[in-house]
């Protein structure tokens, strides 16, 4: 079964301003760029349209009241903070960027699809439950999280954010479940937005001490380091978790070449992550993974990135082959050390072999 790639051109007209990073051509150019590359010419990699989400599914992550803030916000072209607004094509766009994730879903459980990449905007990963930031409206990610656990009993989702900024709304919404569990790769919020959070102190609450796991990166970091803690982490966190999906903010701003952010990952990091990703999901959740674009603002980086991602969650097509610039070798050692820190950190929940 071929991979599914979710776009609708009513994401284009969520319109955050003139200038601004977070802007339509992010999705024209990798349309643009797939198209040039012809991967919609076999049938490995099928364009898909996402349908708008219901207010009841929005209603799984966010109260009525937001939902509808979102809405009025959308009619009167207002702001939700200083780089967050909404135009008249806001509440479409969010709708269809939501909704894609659960029509994915059920395209996969229907066995029409083996796994998908929603190419949406906006973003979600900031967002929490109550709150627009960060160019993010609705949870995209988490409003699928809840979709699973809430239809199919006894389901764990496992999300995995690798969005060069740490997903403190993800984190949020879900910090006091056990049932999804959040595993984010990031730079270190000591040198970069939201900055509060993604720390390795924060493993979750409650019920959900444990289900939650950060490995902030320092900037700097390139392929080689950010693939050595995701190939420790995902396949044993995966193993003992037992997923039923694994979903993932797929950002690409960690790209050298993006300017917003100082991770150094080459376009060949996001290929070798995609195909890891799809290994430990045959192994544990019969290859269930749907993707979200979260950011990723140079557009060469991001459509060949996006690419790359595609040819390792359908297993065809010839990658785009780069290598990221050199990395500061107190980096690796650096790393290395704060791996030792969460395995002794992470004990009391899981096994980890370093
Ligand atoms: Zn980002």
């Amino acid at each position: 079964m071929p991979t599914g790639l979710f776009y609708h051109p009513d994401c284009l007209k969520h319109d955050m301003g003139f200038g601004h990073p977070e802007r339509p051509e992010r999705l024209t150019a990798v349309m643009e760029y797939l198209n040039e590359r012809k991967v919609f010419d076999n049938s490995n990699i099928t364009l898909e349209t996402p349908s708008a989400i219901t207010i009841p599914e929005l209603e799984r992550v966010h109260p009525k009241e937001y939902i509808d803030l979102v809405h009025t916000a959308s009619d009167r072209e207002s702001r939700f903070d200083s780089d967050t607004r909404a135009s008249k094509g806001s509440w479409n766009a969010a709708l269809l960027a939501a909704g894609s994730g659960i029509k994915a879903w059920q395209d996969i459980k229907a066995r029409n699809l083996d796994n998908a990449f929603a190419l949406v905007r906006p973003p979600g990963h900031h967002a929490n439950a109550e709150m627009a930031r960060g160019f993010c409206l609705f949870n995209n990610i988490s409003l699928l999280a809840r979709h699973i656990t809430a239809t199919i009993s006894d389901s764990k989702v496992l999300i995995l954010d690798i969005d060069a900024h740490h997903g403190n709304g993800t984190q949020e919404i879900h910090y006091t479940e056990s049932r999804i569990l959040y595993l984010g790769f990031h730079q270190d919020g000591r040198t970069l937005y939201p900055g509060y959070s993604g720390y390795i102190e924060e493993v979750g609450e409650g019920p959900g001490k444990g289900y939650n796991i950060n490995l902030p990166l320092p900037p700097g970091t390139t392929d080689s380091s950010f693939l050595q803690g995701l190939n420790v982490l995902l396949p044993q966190i995966a193993e003992q978790f037992k997923p039923t999906a694994i979903l993932v903010s797929a950002g690409y701003d960690a790209h050298f070449r993006d300017y917003l952010t100082g991770l150094q990952f080459s376009a060949t990091a996001f290929l070798k992550a995609s195909k890891l990703i799809v290994e430990v999901a045959q192994k544990h959740c019969k290859g269930q993974v749907v993707m979200f674009l979260e950011g990723g603002y140079d557009l060469q980086a991001l459509a060949e990135s996006v690419y790359n991602t595609l040819v390792g969650l359908s297993g065809k097509g010839k990658p785009v082959d780069e290598n990221p610039p050199d990395e500061d070798p107190r980096i690796g050692k650096y790393l290395g050390k704060l791996l030792s820190e969460m395995k002794k950190d992470l004990k009391p929940w899981w096994k980890i072999s370093l």
